[in-house]
């Protein structure tokens, strides 16, 4: 008889935000592929502890509501998305450790028929189960030796399938970019930093905040180049020399005297300097107190960087992985390795699990041996231009009065379109980076109209200073596009100014306008200079670019609305429907809808068909019926021309009035608003440093290009833009691909396929 197949699934080690969306993803995924998925209560701990143990009779387990080992059913997975920590429980295990601990684990799972385990968790959890694999041959033959389980039994369990999540708020995990609970843990520490730097700033005050990470300094150095953070130290990199403090204190004491009103000192708690010896916050505060006599306090950042509901990038993060890993549940064989899933260049990644494990220990054992250019190395090259942009942008002032090589240059830089979270980072790096390099950055007030008008002034170091977190544009935007006369007006400008390059960071018309320069630039010569886009837009919806300033921000502001409607939703059984932005391009319906667990979402690239609102009304009616207390759906703004938002909601609000409510909730521009999420800012600054290289090189050459900045699979081209025309859909003003919509696919799964409860 063909029996289904038995996953297990759980949660192990330190916790870390966005589990919970890890597990609902492989219970369902598993189920909708027809698997049935066990849960392994407390991690490693309740794999030894199990529960009900009938070895003889796997199948025949009794329902026990305290085991550790319980089947999972659709519903218990549902209104978890949001949730912090995890619902299957965490915990440390000692006698997993030990082999008897590993063999009584064997026993419960064989008790359970269970022939893989997705096993979420930090390196620690995905070595024990990497080592828990490599015996698990040798265990059961024990147990078949020693007359515990038969033949069969033991024939059918030769090989347990393992596949690892990487779950760890420090994203000290090799094989993945980002680790499950890492973006929370940012924001958690940016939004405390940037609280602390206000009070600081009031009093004019020095703080020294302690962040996570024991061996890895990702958290503490993201968070310092997301928050403006004044130093850093972190265990890859110990300050140089022996006389650190000194240096520190140095420039402190110069921000200061530049006018800067607060002082940020981030430490990772595995801070260490030369010569091995940790440093400690308190120690920091001394040496503030003592060479520059300041008022120096120590903030613990601790568990806050655990807590609290995750991210956008997290639940979707989980949400992907977890269903890539019940795929590779699926296509394993006796003889494939343990595999561990990952995000690589912002796609689902698969690598060989002990690899992974090596590599990562390779990092904590290069700081040990005191090698610490290995353990930049190993950290990669994102991690190593973010210590070095950082240390740039924490100075007092530029270090480079003259540039380098070449003459100096003159930029001119703008932000166009609407306003994107993440400008005014963008803004404030290219000007620093560009000062520090030589050069004079000019900025144009209220893009194309400020340029065509000629509102354009030099920027210096401190006319930046605090633009590293704020929302907005500082600068001021437009949505203008030149035409007609306005190209002779800019280029007076550009000549008038001796501009030898544009810089341009914002939306749609930015580009657009950018096209037309470079398009006229046989007509007028003084656009024959390097023109530059960087993409910002909370849309997404830009040719080239995976993912634009001021997106993420954006769908975590609708992510946290959701959530507070979904809530309120509950108490009367009601359906909400959301109205999101994005014009025509679906990424934050689509991406919002992923991370809220909605049931269904709507977009202009998939159309809305009368059969689809009847189908989709009729699964609403058939789940409330069964005891659904809430529904959700997204909707973006131009989803269809006809049966909009107003129309599906009238239309749902008839047809189902005997079982639910509906109420429709339009977003609006606060999903435009805020201050930047850490993502955005991280990206805004990388991306201007690069941009900022690329304009400076194209400067020097007789004939420079325009073009716009994007990323394919985490790395950062250029685009020449007169591919503009070939890469998007004008009518709609979306790129003609989009990596994105095959995640559209996914959240249908996980929200649509509902089999009634069983049991
Ligand atoms: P994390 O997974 O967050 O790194 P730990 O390092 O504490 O957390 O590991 C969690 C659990 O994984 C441990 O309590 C233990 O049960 C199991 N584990 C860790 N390392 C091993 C190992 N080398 N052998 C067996 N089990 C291990």
């Amino acid at each position: 008889m063909h029996q289904r197949k038995r996953l297990g699934v759980l949660t192990s080690g330190g916790d870390s935000p966005g589990m919970n969306a890890a597990v609902r993803s492989v219970v369902r995924s598993a189920i909708a592929q027809g698997i049935d998925v066990f849960a392994i209560y407390e991690g490693y701990q309740g794999m030894v502890e199990g529960g009900q143990c009938d070895l003889k009779n796997p199948r025949r387990v009794a329902p026990d509501a305290e085991a550790c080992i319980r089947q999972l059913h659709w519903y218990d997975v549902a209104g978890i998305l949001h949730k912090g920590g995890t619902i299957i429980g965490t915990a440390r295990s000692a006698q997993f450790r030990t082999r008897e601990g590993r063999l009584q684990a064997v026993r419960n799972l064989l008790a359970h028929d269970i022939d893989g385990l997705v096993a979420i968790g930090g390196d620690g959890s995905l070595t024990g189960a990497h080592l828990f694999r490599s015996e698990w041959p040798e265990l059961v033959a024990e147990l078949l030796e020693g007359g515990e389980i038969d033949a069969e039994v033991a024939e059918r369990h030769r090989h347990l399938t393992i596949v690892g999540l990487a779950a760890s708020i420090d994203n000290d995990m090799y094989g993945s970019d980002m680790t499950i609970g890492t973006d929370t843990a940012l924001h958690r520490l940016t939004e405390a930093v940037d609280s602390i730097s206000s009070t600081a700033a009031s009093h004019q005050r020095t703080f020294v905040v302690e962040v996570m990470g024991r061996h890895c300094g990702y958290l503490a150095l993201m968070g310092a180049l997301a928050t403006g953070a004044d130093w850093v130290l972190i265990p890859e990199c110990p300050p140089e020399g022996d006389c650190w403090e000194e240096k520190m204190c140095q420039v402190l004491q110069a921000g200061r005297e530049s006018g800067r009103r607060d002082t940020i000192v981030i430490v990772a708690e595995g801070a260490k300097d030369r010569h091995g010896n940790p440093i400690s916050c308190e120690y920091v505060r001394q040496v503030l107190e003592e060479q520059l006599g300041e008022d120096a306090r120590v903030t613990i950042l601790g568990h806050v960087q655990r807590g609290g509901s995750p991210t956008a990038f997290d639940r979707n993060l989980s949400t992907l992985l977890g269903h890539a890993a019940v795929n590779a549940f699926q296509t394993a064989t006796p003889e494939s390795e343990s595999v561990l899933i990952g995000m690589r260049g912002n796609r689902v990644y698969q690598a060989p699990l002990m690899h992974c494990v090596e590599q990562t220990h390779a990092v904590s054992q290069a700081i040990a041996d005191g090698d610490y250019d290995k353990a930049m190395n190993l950290r990669g090259e994102n991690f190593k231009n973010a210590y070095q942009i950082l240390h740039t942008l924490m100075q007092a002032k530029p270090s480079n009065p003259e540039p380098r090589e070449g003459k100096p240059l003159r930029f001119a830089i703008l932000n166009c379109g609407a306003t994107a979270p993440g400008m005014n980072t963008a803004v404030r790096a290219a000007v620093r980076l560009a000062i520090d390099k030589g050069h004079t950055m000019l900025g144009v007030e209220h893009g194309f109209r400020g340029l065509i008008e000629g509102h354009i002034k030099e920027l210096n170091w401190l006319s930046v200073r605090g633009w590293a977190t704020t929302g907005g544009s500082e600068l001021g935007t437009s949505r203008k596009i030149p035409q007609g006369k306005d190209f002779y007006a800019i280029a007076r400008q550009i000549e008038r100014h001796d501009i030898n390059g544009l810089l341009i960071i914002g939306g749609w018309s930015g580009y657009q306008a950018a096209y037309q320069l470079y398009s006229q630039c046989e007509t007028f010569p003084a656009f024959n200079i390097p023109i530059l886009c960087i993409p910002a837009s909370i849309n997404n919806n830009l040719p080239g670019c995976e993912l634009s300033i001021g997106a993420d921000t954006a769908l975590n502001n609708i992510i946290e609305a959701v959530d507070k409607i979904k809530q309120s939703a509950v108490a009367s059984n009601r359906c909400f429907l959301v109205k999101v932005m994005g014009r025509y391009c679906g990424y934050l319906a689509v991406m919002s809808g992923l991370a809220t667990g909605a049931e269904r979402v709507y977009i202009n690239e998939e159309g809305v068909a009368l059969t689809d609102l009847q189908k989709d009304l009729s699964t609403l009616i058939s789940g409330f019926k069964q005891g659904k207390r809430v529904g959700l759906i997204i909707c973006n703004e131009n989803a269809h021309p006809v049966y909009d938002s107003d129309f599906i909601c009238d239309l749902f609000a008839e047809e189902g009035k005997e079982v639910f409510q509906v109420r429709e909730a339009i977003l609006g521009h606060l999903q435009q608003g805020g201050d930047p999420t850490p993502f955005d800012r991280i990206q805004a600054t990388r991306f201007s440093a690069i941009g900022l290289d690329f304009l400076i090189e194209q400067a020097k050459r007789p004939s420079p290009t325009g073009a716009f900045m994007g990323t394919e699979a985490g790395n950062v081209r250029f685009v020449d833009l007169g591919m503009i025309p070939r890469m998007v859909d004008k009518e709609h003003q979306r790129p003609k691909e989009q990596w994105w919509m095959e995640t559209a696919a996914i959240g249908k799964i996980l929200a649509h396929y509902a089999p009634p409860i069983e049991g």
